[in-house]
């Protein structure tokens, strides 16, 4: 049963409208000054008003203001009730946060159908609001969840791969081709776990913005050597070149390292995980001073390419696109979104261009904080 408060400090008008509602299985509660209404809104919890403008003391507008002033009865509908009929008073009504107004005497039809219309509206609103708590209840959740996870899964993983580089040490006989090859194997997997484990907590730091960029003058040159040395492995295995394209006398870039290498080593993971055999990649570094001065990378591949309508969403969280057989999908879909908030936390940007089959090409800038000041 919905309940109206009536505020009014004429008691006939009041108790008029009590009976009006009441016959229409409303509950009803009346006060006869803004004072109380104030208080009632927030005791019985209603869910509308019907105020009054003319009252001694706290009149309707000062009444409404207060009303709406409350984050618990901001969205409670407030219907004015007036003989006043010129617009200004309506206009100062809207100012204070009025929803409506209706003119005394009133037509018994009108108001009821008026009030029920904002009563659809308040009970829409309440089931949105409840849906949102919910939902943000459910990412707290979610998100402790997550950390918890991760959290405990850092270190068997770590663990794991500890104990296979000392035994690879201590029991050198036993190594044969074979054992060496199911060894490179786990360890390949360990580290894609790790990666992963990575990428989900450094999301979570940028979004809480608990990420600090440690950053200092960095080679290009070096810093991309290191980058393709960790890729170095897969890439021949998939028998897949990567050539390197650097500006000549590139100046030296200020950024975190450890970021800067994982946007990288990330992206050239990718090509080389969506390239087939015998594909090709690139890895270049330009340096511009167009509108501001900024260090451009690209990583360009030969590979399966991405469609027009998932260019967009592929740096969304846990978005990937669906897979033809004979691609495996290692991933979950967070290291293009982790890419993009380390190169947004530099105050870069990134993009990407591509059409189905026939390859990639993912950019990011990094702008050059000492030519740019
Ligand atoms: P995943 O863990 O799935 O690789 P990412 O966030 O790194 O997650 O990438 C999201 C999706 O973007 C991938 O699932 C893949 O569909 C697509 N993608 C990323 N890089 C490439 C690429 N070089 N070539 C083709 N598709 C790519």
């Amino acid at each position: 049963m919905s309940k109206i408060l009536v505020v009014d400090d004429d008691e006939d008008i009041c108790e008029n409208l009590k009976i009006r509602f009441q016959a229409n299985k409303f509950d009803v509660i009346a006060v006869n000054n803004g004072k109380d209404a104030v208080q009632a809104v927030l005791k019985e919890m209603p869910d509308l008003v019907l105020l009054d403008i003319m009252m001694p003391g706290m009149d309707g507008y000062e009444t409404c203001k207060q009303i709406k002033k409350n984050t618990a009865s901001r969205f409670l509908p407030v219907i004015m009730l007036t003989a006043l009929r010129r617009p200004e008073e309506k206009v100062k009504g809207l100012k204070v946060g009025a929803d409506d107004f209706i003119s005394k005497p009133f037509d018994d039809k009108e108001l009821l159908a008026r009030v029920n219309a904002f009563l659809r509206i308040k009970s829409l609103h309440d089931k949105l609001d409840e849906s949102y708590q919910e939902l943000k209840k459910l990412e707290a959740l979610k998100d402790n969840l997550t950390e918890l996870i991760v959290h405990d899964l850092r270190s068997p993983v770590s663990s794991i791969m500890a104990t296979l580089e000392i035994f690879q040490g201590k029991h050198k006989d036993l190594m044969n081709p074979q054992v060496e090859n199911f060894i490179a194997k786990i360890k390949r997997n360990c580290q894609v776990q790790i990666n992963l484990i990575n990428d989900i907590l450094e999301i979570s730091r940028i979004e809480e913005k608990t990420l600090k960029l440690e950053k200092r003058d960095i080679s290009v040159n070096t810093l991309i050597d290191s980058c393709m040395l960790q890729v170095e492995t897969s890439a021949s295995q998939k028998n897949i070149t990567i050539e390197k394209k650097l500006d000549d006398n590139l100046p030296s870039l200020c950024a975190d390292e450890t970021y800067l290498q994982r946007i990288i080593t990330n992206l050239l993971n990718n090509s080389l995980k969506y390239t087939e055999h015998g594909g090709k990649m690139c890895l270049s570094v330009h340096h511009t001073k167009e509108e501001k001065s900024r260090f451009v990378f690209c990583i360009e591949d030969t590979g399966l390419g991405i469609a027009k309508e998932h260019l967009n969403k592929i740096f969304d969280r846990y978005f990937q696109v669906d897979r033809t057989a004979g691609y495996s999908r290692r991933g979950v879909g967070l290291g293009l979104s982790f890419c993009r908030m380390a190169v947004e936390a530099h105050g870069g940007t990134i993009w990407a261009e591509s059409e189905k089959r026939k390859g990639s090409r993912f950019y990011f800038t990094i702008p050059d904080v000492q030519y740019n000041g």
